[in-house]
C-alpha cells in the first residue's frame, strides 16, 4: 500500500525538510510552493496526508483547503496545518476550515514524531463502520480523528436518542459509546437497546464503553450489561485502537461463521439436483404452513405430482438424462409457482407443493395449469407428462393427513390414465 502526501510551502526550508523526512519513511510526496499550483495541478489523488504552511504566498491555507476539499474528497486524509504563531491561537479557526492537526513549525521533532508514528498506525487497519456516542465535542473530534486515521469510518453523535436512530438506519460494525451523556439516557440504555434489538445479527454488534467511571463495580457492571469491554478515560490511543481492532475481527469472524452455517442450512433444506426444498425440510416447514392458515383462517392445498412413467425415461435415455428431465420439472414447477408456494422434492420423481390462501377450486386450477405446463415442456425434445393429485387441508389435518389425502388422489389420476388432475373426495377413503 502506497501512502502519499501533498506538501505545501512557500518555504524552501520548509518544504525540503518535510519531503526528506517523508520520503525516508516511505511517503510519496508531491511538493508544491503556491496554493494555486496545487489547487491547479493535485487534485484526484488519494492523500493520506495534506500538509500546509499557514501563509502562502497567494491564499491562506484555510481559503486553500475550503478550495480542496470543494473538489476533491479528502476526509480519509489526516490534514496538517503547520504555523509560526502559537498553535492554540489558530487552532479554532484550521479545524473550521478542516484541519484535524496544528503544529508549530519550530516544532519539528514533533512533527517528526507524529508522522512517524501516523504512518506506522497506517499499516493497522480498522475497515470498519464505527458509531460513535460522546457528548463532549472536543473528546469526540480527537477520538473520531484517530479512528479514521485508522481508516475507520465513524459516525459521531452526541446523545442515546440520536444513536438509536443511526443504529436502526445504518450498518455498523462496532459502538464506542460514552457511559455518562448528555440529555436522557445513558450508555447502559444505549447497550439495553442494542441488545434487545429485535434483528439478532444486529443486537450482537461488539459494544465497548468508553468512561470515566472510577468505581470498580460499577465498571464491571457495563460489562454485565451487555458491553464486550470498556477503556477508562482519558485512554491511551494505542489501547483504544487496539482493543477496537480486536472486538471488530471478532465481529468479521462471527459473521463469517454465521454466513457459513445458514449455507450449510441452506444445503441441508435443499435438494441437491433440482435445488427445490427437500423432504426434511417439508416436514420442517409445512407443519408451520398448515398452522399460520388455520390460525388466520385461510385456506391452503397441497398437490403431489408423480412424473408418468419415469422409468421409461430412464430406460430409454440413460440415466443421466433422466436427471436432466427432473432438473427441468424443478423449473417448471417454480415457475408455476406464486413467491409464497412451498415446492419440494418429496423423493425421486415426486414433488409436493403447498399452495397458501389457495383452496380446493383454486389448486384444481392451478394443477390443471402445472399439468399443462409440464405436458409442453418438452425437455431435451423428451415427452414427459405428470399425473396431481389435489387435496384442500381440512380442520382436524396435520401434514400427513393432508398428504395422504392427495397422495391417494395421485393414484386415482394414475389409474384413470394418467397426465391428469384429480382431486381427493372425501368419501374415497372410508
Ligand atoms: P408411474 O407412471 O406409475 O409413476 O411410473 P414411474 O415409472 O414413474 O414410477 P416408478 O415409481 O415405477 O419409477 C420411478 C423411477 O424414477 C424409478 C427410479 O429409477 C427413477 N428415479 C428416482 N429417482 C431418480 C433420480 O434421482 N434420477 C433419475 N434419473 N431417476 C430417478
Ligand atoms: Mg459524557
Ligand atoms: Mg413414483
Ligand atoms: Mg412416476
Amino acid at each position: 500500500m502506497s501512502i502519499n502526501a501533498l506538501i505545501v510551502d512557500s518555504s524552501k526550508y520548509n518544504r525540503e525538510m518535510l519531503e526528506n523526512m517523508l520520503t525516508a519513511i516511505g511517503v510519496n510526496c508531491v511538493v508544491r510552493e503556491t496554493g494555486k499550483e496545487a489547487l491547479e495541478r493535485d487534485g484526484g489523488r488519494q492523500y493520506d496526508f495534506i500538509i500546509v504552511s499557514r501563509h502562502l504566498e497567494d491564499v491562506g491555507a484555510e481559503l486553500f483547503l475550503v478550495r480542496f476539499r470543494e473538489h476533491h474528497y479528502i476526509d480519509d486524509a489526516l490534514t496538517i496545518m503547520l504555523t509560526a504563531e502559537t498553535v492554540e491561537d489558530v487552532y479554532y479557526e484550521a479545524n473550521k476550515a478542516g484541519y484535524k492537526l496544528v503544529f508549530n513549525k519550530k516544532d519539528f521533532p514533533a512533527i517528526e514524531r507524529f508522522l512517524l508514528e501516523a504512518v506506522n498506525n497506517r499499516t493497522i487497519d480498522l475497515k470498519a463502520r464505527i458509531l460513535y456516542i460522546e457528548d463532549n465535542k472536543s473528546v469526540a473530534d480527537l477520538t473520531s480523528t484517530l479512528l479514521r486515521g485508522y481508516r475507520a469510518t465513524v459516525k459521531h453523535v452526541l446523545d442515546v436518542a440520536s444513536a438509536i436512530e443511526a443504529f436502526q438506519q445504518q450498518e455498523f460494525d462496532l459502538i464506542i459509546t460514552d457511559y455518562y451523556l448528555d440529555g436522557d439516557g445513558t450508555g447502559d440504555d444505549l447497550i439495553s437497546y442494542v441488545r434487545d434489538y429485535e434483528d439478532f445479527d444486529k443486537a450482537r454488534i461488539p459494544i465497548l464503553v468508553l468512561s470515566m467511571e472510577s468505581n470498580q463495580s460499577k465498571r464491571t457492571s457495563f460489562l454485565r450489561n451487555g458491553a464486550n469491554d470498556y477503556i477508562i478515560k482519558p485512554y491511551d490511543n494505542d489501547e483504544l485502537i487496539a482493543r477496537a481492532s480486536n472486538l471488530i475481527a471478532h465481529k468479521k469472524l462471527f459473521e463469517q461463521f454465521r454466513k457459513q452455517q445458514q449455507e450449510l442450512l441452506k444445503l441441508a433444506m435443499s435438494d441437491q439436483l433440482t435445488g427445490l426444498y427437500n423432504r426434511r425440510s417439508l416436514f420442517d416447514i409445512g407443519p408451520k404452513y398448515l398452522i399460520d392458515a388455520v390460525r388466520h383462517q385461510y385456506p391452503v392445498s397441497l398437490l403431489v405430482i408423480d412424473i408418468d412413467h419415469f422409468k421409461a425415461v430412464n430406460d430409454n435415455y440413460g440415466h443421466a438424462k433422466g436427471d436432466v428431465v427432473l432438473k427441468k420439472m424443478g423449473e417448471v414447477m417454480q415457475a408455476s409457482c406464486r413467491h409464497g408456494d412451498f415446492v419440494a422434492r418429496f423423493g425421486g420423481e415426486e414433488f409436493v407443493i403447498l399452495l397458501t390462501h389457495c383452496g380446493q377450486a383454486d389448486a384444481m386450477m392451478k394443477a390443471e395449469v402445472l399439468r399443462k405446463n409440464i405436458a409442453e415442456s418438452r425437455p431435451d425434445d423428451i415427452v414427459v407428462t405428470a399425473s396431481i393429485g389435489v387435496a384442500e387441508l381440512a380442520l382436524d389435518d396435520d401434514l400427513d393427513a393432508l398428504f395422504g389425502k392427495a397422495d391417494l388422489a395421485v393414484y386415482k389420476a394414475k389409474d384413470l390414465g394418467r397426465n391428469r388432475v384429480e382431486q381427493y373426495v372425501n368419501d374415497e377413503s372410508k
